[in-house]
C-alpha cells in the first residue's frame, strides 16, 4: 500500500470538522467521499476498516472491476460515479453505483432512465455544473440545468432523484478563482431548489484535495477527496 490510508483519513477528517466550526458550519454536515480512483481494492478495504464507507471513481470500467467484491464483503459501503459518462457506459454504471453526480447533458439523463427502468432501480443524481474557466465538464448554463430539472418536474425521469449540484473549481493557484467557482454553484443551487421545492436537493459536492476547505467555507455538503487519503495516482497502470 502506497500511502497511510489511515492517519490521512484521520488528518481529513479532523480538518474538515475544524473548518466546519470555524465557518459557522454545523458539526457534520460535511461527508467525505474518498476518491478511490488509480487506487487498488486493498486501499478501499484499508479506509472502509477505518469506517470510510463512501467512494468516488471516474471511470466506470475500473469501478466494475473493483466494486462488485468490496461489496459483497462490506454491503454498507457506498459508490457514486463522479467522472464524465459516456452514455454507452451508463448501463454498467447504474448497476454499481447509488448516484451519479456528473450528470452534465439531458441525453444521459433519457440514457439514466432507461436503464434504470430495465433493472427497475431508482438512483440518485447531482447535476455537474461548469463553473470556472479552465474545467471543461458540466451543464454549460443554468438554462440547461434548469430545463433539465423541469423535465424531472414533469415526471420524465421516474427513476432518478434529483438530490444535488456538483462542480469542479478550476485547475489554479488563484483562490479567488477557485472560491468563486464553489459559490457560483452555491447561488445556482439555491435558484434551483427556490424553483423547485418538490425536490430534495440538499447536496453542494465540490471540494477535493487542494481546495476542500474553501469549498467547505462556501457551503459544501460533500467534499470529494482522493490524493490526500490515498497518495498521487499512478497514470502508468
Ligand atoms: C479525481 C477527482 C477528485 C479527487 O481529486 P484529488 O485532487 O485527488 O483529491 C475529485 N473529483 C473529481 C470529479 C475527480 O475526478
Amino acid at each position: 500500500m502506497s500511502a497511510d490510508v489511515k492517519s490521512n483519513l484521520q488528518i481529513i477528517n479532523d480538518k474538515i470538522r475544524q473548518v466546519e466550526k470555524k465557518s459557522g458550519r454545523a458539526e457534520g454536515s460535511v461527508k467525505l467521499m474518498a476518491v478511490s480512483k488509480f487506487h487498488p481494492a486493498e486501499d478501499v478495504i484499508a479506509a472502509i476498516n477505518e469506517g470510510q464507507l463512501l467512494f468516488g471513481e471516474n471511470r466506470v470500467q475500473e469501478a466494475g472491476e473493483k466494486f462488485p467484491a468490496i461489496f459483497e464483503q462490506f454491503p454498507s459501503a457506498e459508490l457514486h460515479m463522479i467522472g464524465s459518462l459516456q452514455s454507452n457506459k451508463v448501463k454498467n454504471a447504474v448497476k454499481i453505483a447509488s448516484c451519479i453526480e456528473s450528470v452534465d447533458r439531458i441525453s444521459l439523463m433519457d440514457e439514466i432512465e432507461k436503464q434504470c427502468a430495465k433493472i427497475e432501480k431508482t438512483i440518485s443524481v447531482f447535476f455537474e455544473v461548469h463553473t470556472g474557466e479552465e474545467s471543461k465538464s458540466g451543464f454549460e448554463s443554468e438554462e440547461e440545468v434548469e430545463k433539465a430539472l423541469s423535465l424531472c418536474a414533469q415526471g420524465k425521469y421516474p427513476h432518478i432523484i434529483p438530490r444535488g449540484f456538483m462542480t469542479m473549481a478550476p485547475f489554479t493557484e488563484d483562490k479567488t478563482l477557485v472560491r468563486k467557482s464553489f459559490v457560483t454553484l452555491r447561488e445556482l443551487s439555491e435558484r434551483m431548489k427556490a424553483k423547485f421545492p418538490q425536490f430534495d436537493m440538499p447536496e453542494l459536492s465540490m471540494g477535493m484535495s487542494g481546495d476542500f476547505e474553501i469549498a467547505i467555507e462556501e457551503g459544501s455538503t460533500l467534499v470529494r477527496v482522493g490524493t490526500a487519503i490515498f497518495g498521487e495516482r499512478d497514470y502508468s497502470k
